[in-house]
C-alpha cells in the first residue's frame, strides 16, 4: 500500500515529516499512516507539475497522450481487485460497489484515451483576406481536488480530461479518502506517463487544499465538494483569474406522480438515496409525492427500506456500509434529531443496526413523512442515509417545490403522460434530470448542476473544454 506523497514520478515523504492516520469507517481501526501534505510539499508538486509542462509531455502527440491513458484504463482492470478492496476498506463502500467504481475509473481512461486526438479547432470564414483558424491548448497545471464518497471514480473524471488535453496535474485526494489516488499515481507511472505529469498530495483543505488553489502557477482549479467549500474556492480562485470547474452538494428532488409504475419507482427511489449510504451529490433525498397516492407510496418504501442489509462492506450480501467517519456519523444523527424536533415523523432507520461491527459508523436509512419544504431535513444537504417524504397536490406545486432549493444537481420525474414529461423536465432547475428511473450519470453525457451545484460540466466530450484555452490565429495572406 502506497501511503507516501507522489511527486515527480515517485513516493516522498511530506517536508515536514508529519503522517495522519486514515481508519476504516467499517471498524474504526488503523488502516494506514499517510504522509501529511502542507504548503511546501503543494509548492514541490507544482514546480514537478511546471518543469513536466515543459518536458517529453508536451512533446507528445494527442494520439501519444491518449494511449497511456487506455495504458492507465489497462492497469486499473488488471488490478481491479486489490484497488476495489482497498476502496472499500478505506471509504466503507460495499465491496461489489467498489469493485464498479474500479470499472468506472478504467471506463472513464478509456474514454478520454479514445478522445484525446478528436478535440481540436476549427476554421472560420472570418471576412478578412486570409486564413482563421482555432487551436486547443492545454491550460497549464491544473489542480484537482476531489472528495471522499466516490474517491478514484471522481479523480478519473477530472484526471482523463485533463491529461486527454495535455495538461499536467496535482491531485488532492480527500485526507479520509487517499490510498486508491496513490496507487493510481504508480499504475499512471507503469502505462508510461512521465515523471512530475501526475502528482498526488493527500492533506487536509486548510493548509494543504488551499495552498494549491492560492499557488500563482496553478492555472485552473477543478474541485468537486461542498457548496461551501467551493464558495471559498471560487473567491479565491479570483486572484489571478484562475478557471474554475466546480460539482458541488445537491437536495435533489425525486417527483413521484400517482399514474407511475409504483412497483419500479418505489424500488428505484430506495436506491436513488441509500447507495453508498446515501453520501452521494445526486442522492434523491426529498421524495415529492402526489398527493393521492402519498399514503401507499409511504408503506411501500418503508417497507423496502427495512428490507436493506446494513453491514460490514466485506461481508457478501451487505448492501450499505458505514458512513466515512464519526463525524458524519454524528452530523447525520443531528439531522435525524432535527427532523423529530421541528415535528416530522421518522417511519423507519436512523439507529445503530444490530449485529454491526462495534466501532464502525454504522446507520440504518432513514424515512421521514410528514415533512414540510421549510425543515432543514428538506432543505439542507444531509449527506447521508436519511429521505423524506412531502405531498403536493398538483404538477404547479412539484415543480414550484421541486425548485425551492439552492441546490440544482439531479432530478427524477415519474409519470406516464409524455407531455408532462416535457413540462416538467423544461421547468425543473437541474443539471441532470432522470424520467422513470434514477440514473444521474452517463460518462459520455454532461454532468453537474445549475444553482449553488456548481459551474461547468464534466464528463462527455464537453469536459475537454474545461482543461484547454481556445486560440484563435489568424494567417493574412497579403
Ligand atoms: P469538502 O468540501 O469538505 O471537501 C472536498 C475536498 O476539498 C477535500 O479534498 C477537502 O480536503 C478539500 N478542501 C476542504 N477545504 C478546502 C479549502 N479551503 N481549499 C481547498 N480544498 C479544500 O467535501 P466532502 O465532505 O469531502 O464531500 C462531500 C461534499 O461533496 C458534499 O457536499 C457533496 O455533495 C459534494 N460532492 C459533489 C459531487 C458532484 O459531482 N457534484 C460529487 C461528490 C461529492
Amino acid at each position: 500500500m502506497l501511503t507516501k506523497l507522489w511527486i515527480d514520478g515517485g513516493p516522498v515523504s511530506a517536508l515536514s515529516g508529519r503522517t495522519y492516520p486514515v481508519v476504516n469507517p467499517a471498524d474504526g481501526a488503523l488502516l494506514a499512516k499517510v504522509s501529511e501534505g502542507g504548503a511546501a510539499d503543494i509548492d514541490a508538486a507544482v514546480d514537478a507539475a511546471v518543469k513536466a509542462a515543459g518536458g517529453p509531455w508536451s512533446r507528445m502527440t494527442a494520439r501519444e497522450r491518449g494511449r497511456i491513458l487506455l495504458k492507465i484504463a489497462g492497469l486499473i482492470r488488471a488490478q481491479r481487485e486489490t484497488l476495489a478492496l482497498l476502496e472499500c476498506r478505506n471509504a466503507g463502500k460495499p465491496l461489489g460497489d467498489a469493485r464498479e467504481e474500479m470499472d468506472l475509473a478504467a471506463d472513464t481512461f478509456e474514454y478520454y484515451g479514445g478522445a484525446a486526438n478528436k478535440h481540436f479547432g476549427e476554421t472560420i470564414p472570418v471576412s478578412g483576406a486570409g486564413l482563421d483558424y482555432t487551436l486547443r491548448e492545454p491550460v497549464g497545471v491544473c489542480g484537482l481536488i476531489v472528495p471522499w464518497n466516490f474517491p478514484l471514480v471522481i479523480a478519473a473524471w477530472k484526471l482523463g480530461p485533463a491529461l486527454a488535453c495535455g495538461n499536467t496535474v496535482v491531485l488532492k485526494p480527500s485526507p479520509e479518502t487517499p490510498l486508491t489516488a496513490l496507487a493510481l499515481a504508480k499504475l499512471a507511472a507503469e502505462a508510461g506517463l512521465p515523471e512530475g505529469v501526475l502528482n498526488v498530495v493527500p492533506g487536509p483543505g486548510p493548509g494543504c487544499g488551499d495552498a494549491l488553489v492560492r499557488h500563482p502557477k496553478v492555472r485552473k482549479i477543478s474541485f468537486t465538494g461542498s457548496t461551501a467549500t467551493g464558495t471559498g474556492i471560487m473567491k479565491e480562485a479570483a486572484d489571478g483569474i484562475k478557471r474554475v470547474s466546480l460539482e458541488l452538494g445537491g437536495k435533489s428532488p425525486n417527483i413521484v406522480f400517482d399514474d407511475c409504475d409504483l412497483d419500479l419507482c418505489v424500488e428505484k427511489s430506495v436506491w436513488s438515496v441509500f447507495y453508498n449510504a446515501g453520501q452521494d451529490c445526486c442522492a434523491r433525498s426529498r421524495i415529492l409525492v402526489h398527493r393521492k397516492l402519498h399514503d401507499k407510496f409511504v408503506d411501500r418504501l418503508v417497507a423496502r427500506t427495512k428490507r436493506f442489509v446494513v453491514g460490514h462492506p466485506e461481508k457478501k450480501g451487505t448492501q450499505i456500509g458505514p458512513v466515512i467517519s464519526h463525524r458524519q456519523h454524528s452530523k447525520i444523527a443531528a439531522y435525524i434529531a432535527s427532523g423529530k424536533a421541528e415535528g416530522a415523523e421518522l417511519l423507519c432507520g436512523g439507529v445503530r443496526p444490530k449485529g454491526v461491527p462495534k466501532n464502525g459508523f454504522y446507520l440504518s436509512p432513514a424515512v421521514f413523512a410528514g415533512a414540510d419544504a421549510e425543515m432543514r431535513i428538506a432543505r439542507e444537504e444531509i449527506f447521508g442515509p436519511v429521505v423524506c417524504v412531502i405531498p403536493f397536490k398538483d404538477e404547479g406545486e412539484a415543480i414550484a417545490l421541486a425548485n425551492d432549493s439552492a441546490y440544482g444537481l439531479s432530478a427524477s420525474v415519474w409519470t406516464r403522460d409524455v407531455g408532462r414529461v416535457l413540462r416538467v423536465t423544461r421547468a425543473v432547475q437541474s443539471g441532470v434530470i432522470s424520467v422513470n428511473t434514477s440514473s444521474s450519470v452517463h460518462l459520455e453525457a454532461p454532468f453537474g448542476g445549475y444553482k449553488g451545484s456548481g459551474l461547468g460540466r464534466e464528463l462527455g466530450l464537453k469536459a475537454l473544454d474545461l482543461y484547454s484555452e481556445v486560440k484563435n490565429v489568424f494567417i493574412s495572406n497579403v
